[in-house]
């Protein structure tokens, strides 16, 4: 089944990890996912770093994991920036042999220290070319409800995202955010651009300090007023920040689904207890939107 296809039958919950660092053995990354096993999430991304070659090896070998051990679809992230053709061709091919055929192709975060390869500028020439030679593959992509820091506006953005949904993706997942009323003006936005294609909401629980600065800085998403006085008031109380994090991200995911959002895709950061705590408090309500669905 297509990810795409989900969509149809559910409200759709996904994962996403990263595969272990250098310091970090692949033992890690199993136990972080079988701890999100049980959440029964309906895929689970492995997130891919822009540079290195070393790096496609472990993101396909955690892929390998969800898909053939744990049994749950799983979606490689394939940034192109800093990959020539024949890089791209290996990491498919490498998929294609474990039965991996869904893959979020991107860009990639650019690197000082790195000269582009010249192959892929942007992502929708990498879905053209993923899409024309490989068309068994399903190609997700990315989104942003506040704009990609790069654009000049909201115009420019959503054409280039147009370029990515002609180009052959069929499948958006969000960029995080904090403030739910900018994601449903984006979600207007595509309906008035014409793009019709399940779009995902990201939602990142902080639960602490230099996360969440961290991520204000490398994606440029605002902070909200109602989060900064949570930081301010927490910062110093790391159960307290926690406990406020995991509040934040259940209050924003509940308010999705009740506005019918088409899937939430959680940032879990390799933390299984968070999204456990975060699946436990918002199950029921994503089990309700399942039943007005099928009816
Ligand atoms: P693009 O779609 O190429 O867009 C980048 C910028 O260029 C935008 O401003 C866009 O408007 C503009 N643009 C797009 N197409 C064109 C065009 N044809 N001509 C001119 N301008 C254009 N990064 C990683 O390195 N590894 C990951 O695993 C990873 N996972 C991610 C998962 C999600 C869900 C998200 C939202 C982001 C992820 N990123 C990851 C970060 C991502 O690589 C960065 O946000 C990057 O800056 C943009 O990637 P993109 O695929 O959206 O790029």
């Amino acid at each position: 089944m297509e990810i795409n296809d989900l969509f149809k039958e559910k409200t759709v919950f996904s994962l996403e990890v990263f595969p272990p660092s250098k310091t970090n053995s692949i033992n890690s990354i199993i136990k972080t996912l079988e701890g999100l096993k049980d959440l029964k999430p309906d895929f689970i991304s492995v997130t891919l770093g822009s540079g290195g070659v070393r790096k496609d090896e472990k993101t396909i070998a955690v892929a390998d994991i969800i898909q053939n051990h744990l049994n749950i679809p799983a979606i490689a992230h394939v940034p192109g920036l800093y990959k020539s053709r024949n890089e791209v061709d290996s990491i498919i091919q490498n998929l294609n042999r474990i039965n991996v055929k869904s893959i979020l192709a991107l860009r990639g975060d650019r690197m000082d220290s790195l000269e582009p390869k010249g192959d892929f500028f942007h992502a929708n020439e990498l879905i053209r070319y993923v899409h024309k030679r490989y068309p068994d593959f399903d190609i997700s992509s990315a989104c942003y409800p506040e704009c990609h820091q790069e654009s000049t506006g909201f115009v420019e953005d959503i054409n280039n995202l147009k370029l990515k949904i002609n180009a052959g993706s069929n499948h958006l997942i969000s960029q995080l955010f904090f403030d739910n009323q900018h994601f449903y003006d984006f979600q207007e936005k595509l309906k008035l651009s014409g793009i019709n294609v399940p779009l995902e909401a990201g939602i990142m629980p902080c639960i602490n300090k230099k996360q969440i600065e961290k991520i204000a800085e490398v994606s440029g998403v605002p902070v909200p007023e109602k989060f900064q006085n949570m930081l301010k008031k927490y910062e110093n109380n790391k159960e307290a920040l926690k406990e406020a994090g995991i509040a934040y991200a259940v209050d924003q995911i509940i308010d999705l689904l009740a506005h019918g959002v088409d899937g939430i895709h959680l940032y879990t950061m390799n933390n299984p207890d968070v999204a456990r705590r975060i699946w436990d408090a918002t199950k029921y309500a994503f089990k309700a939107n399942q039943v007005q669905k099928v009816k």
